[in-house]
């Protein structure tokens, strides 16, 4: 049923797109007939796609069933940074043990990609795009397992800034992408994983601010906004992997 699988594909990336984006923000409620209204797809398709993200830990099972956008704790969101950060220091010494040119072609090409939505893009999807740095690393890294982790660990982060840091404050460096490119291009481990300490030091330092903002939109507004963008990529029928973050 390739249809069904693409529109399941299409109502889980809209939510997962909008909680990224910090369109809707931790404590959002999520009833599944709205949802399901707004996407135009079925409550069980709904259903699938919130219990994805629950796995993930992008959503709460709420009380009464309602599933709300999850607000992890500030120790939760330590143990995030603490949990990402030995991951992607395995990441850098993996990638760098099975570097070939075509990765540094890959990582470059995105790295492109998010200097060119620093241009045109609103900041909520330069973050995005910033994440997916770091599982597109963790893909190289050739491990599926430390890739799922790494990019559930990535999304999260996503919450936390909701949460805790100025919106969008703590997009990566795009200068620190490219030097870590280049460490990894030269083959120097002990530079590489000095420039990833630091670069998700300075993210954890950003995101940990106790600022908050405001919510104004209202759910349908947004998920019709999500469901036209992620109609137009997701068109084919798509696996059940992770592919964004
Ligand atoms: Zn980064």
């Amino acid at each position: 049923m390739p249809q069904e699988q693409s529109k399941a594909e299409v109502a889980y990336l809209s939510i997962k797109h909008a909680v990224i984006e910090q369109a809707l923000t931790p404590g959002t409620k999520l009833p599944e007939d709205v949802l399901a209204t707004h996407l135009s797809v079925s409550r069980t398709l709904v259903r699938e796609a919130l219990a994805r993200l629950i796995t993930e830990g992008l959503v709460e099972s709420g009380r009464k069933r309602t599933a709300t956008v999850a607000q992890p704790s500030r120790a939760e969101a330590h143990n995030v940074f603490e949990t990402r950060t030995c991951l992607e220091r395995e990441v850098v010494r993996l990638v760098i043990a099975r570097w070939t040119p075509a990765m540094g072609a890959a990582l470059e090409g995105h790295v492109r990609n998010e200097e060119e939505a620093a241009r045109t893009q609103p900041p909520a999807v330069c973050a995005r795009l910033a994440g997916e740095f770091h599982i597109r690393l963790a893909h190289l890294a050739g491990n599926p397992v430390i890739e799922r982790y790494v990019s559930e660990l990535v999304s999260r982060c996503s919450l936390i800034l909701a949460i805790y840091g100025n919106t969008h404050s703590s997009q990566c460096g795009i200068d620190e992408h490219k030097a870590l490119i280049e460490a990894f291009r030269r083959g120097d481990a002990k530079s590489a994983l000095k420039l990833m300490d630091e670069h998700l030091g300075s993210v954890q330092q950003r995101a940990l601010m106790p600022e908050k903002k405001p919510v104004d939109e209202d759910l349908g507004s947004i998920l019709g906004r999500y469901a036209t963008g992620v109609s137009s990529t997701a068109s084919t029928p798509a696996r059940r992997g992770r592919k964004t973050a």
